[in-house]
């Protein structure tokens, strides 16, 4: 839809340009404001198949995904998968039913690693062996499969530059590349929230709870946008990283259309990864997070270059006084 109002406007804007030729003082003004082209997202939920939240069983959570795929027209979400979690997870017995649902509705599945190792903990041969176990399943994915890996925690070896290397090294062997993301608003953190505060018994509001999650995701989206012109000179095409979560599957709708209001366009995951960002390999002393922080760290640019609302604290103190309507600092 926005692709097509984009061709709309370039169209009523040649034709413009095309009827006021004769007219020296208006080509001007025209060419002044070309059509404004959209701000480029794809969106990747990562740990699949995740386990339980708060609300919805692990089907319900993949219908209501499906639903969401379809009625808003999201092309080709990615799913970066732990195939370990299909077999070990109580509520994986389905995994790949679910797995099979996302693919019909457009999706491709990359690799999170077997485990979910954190790379700073592992040795580099550890962590490589742990995604060639991931591709051995996606391998028989088809033409599902995308050679891209989402390194867990985005973690990519921390100050260990020789480790970092050597998984580079190892990627490229493999022909695989970074499934890196650029806009992370700690969907994952707000999730955990919403299970603890479920166990604890506490009452949740639940439009409170849609209206944070869409707020934190759309301002870490505009965040990142900001830091990636002022790092790159340009808007790249942005991947969001987001997790299979409860929280998506109920408010994910709500989230795209908040992000189309806001001018951004929703993207393939193949078109996401053509960015010549792709070929990126940020030096920095601490390698971890997205690939927009880890460029605006090498760039040196001005902080702040992390999204506020990623430092679990800040978010935390906002579940607490916004959805369970706590006083901050009187509960527990
Ligand atoms: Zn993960």
């Amino acid at each position: 839809m926005t692709g097509l109002r984009f061709v709309l406007k370039a169209m009523i804007a040649c034709i413009a340009l095309a009827m006021v030729v004769p007219g020296k003082r208006t080509i001007s003004v025209i060419a002044s404001t070309p059509p404004q082209a959209a701000k480029r997202i794809a969106l990747s939920f990562d740990d699949v198949p995740r386990g339980r939240g708060a609300f919805l069983t692990p089907d319900e959570r993949t219908a209501r995904l499906v639903e969401i795929f379809r009625s808003r027209h999201v092309p080709q979400p990615v799913f970066f998968l732990n195939p370990n979690r299909i077999v070990h997870f109580g509520d994986g017995i389905d995994a790949p039913k679910r797995i099979a649902a996302y693919v019909a509705a457009g999706g491709v599945l990359a690799n999170h690693t077997n485990t979910h190792p954190k790379l700073s903990k592992v040795t580099a041969d550890i962590f490589l062996a742990d995604i060639d176990r991931a591709e051995a399943y996606l391998k028989t994915q088809g033409k599902a499969y995308r050679p891209w890996l989402r390194f867990p925690y985005l973690d990519e070896g921390g100050p260990d530059r020789a480790k970092r290397d050597a998984v580079r090294a190892g990627l490229a062997a493999r022909g695989m590349m970074n499934g890196y993301a650029t806009i992370d608003g700690s969907d994952w953190n707000m999730e955990g929230q919403a299970i603890a505060a479920r166990k604890a018994g506490k009452a949740i509001d639940m439009d409170a709870l849609r209206d944070l999650y869409v707020e934190t995701n759309v301002r870490s989206a505009a965040f990142g946008d900001e830091l990636a012109r002022r790092a790159l000179g340009r808007s790249p095409a942005h991947v969001l990283l987001l997790h299979e979560t409860d929280m998506a599957g109920l408010f994910l709708g709500d989230l795209i259309d908040a992000l189309r209001q806001d001018g951004w366009e929703i993207i393939g995951a193949d078109e996401a990864y053509a960015d010549p960002m792709h070929r990126e390999r940020p030096d920095v002393a601490w390698t971890a997070g997205t690939m927009i922080e880890q460029i605006a760290w090498e760039k040196k640019l001005a902080k702040p270059r992390w999204y506020e609302r990623n430092d679990v604290k800040v978010a935390n103190a906002l579940f607490a006084e916004r959805v369970l309507h706590e006083k901050l600092g009187a509960g527990k």
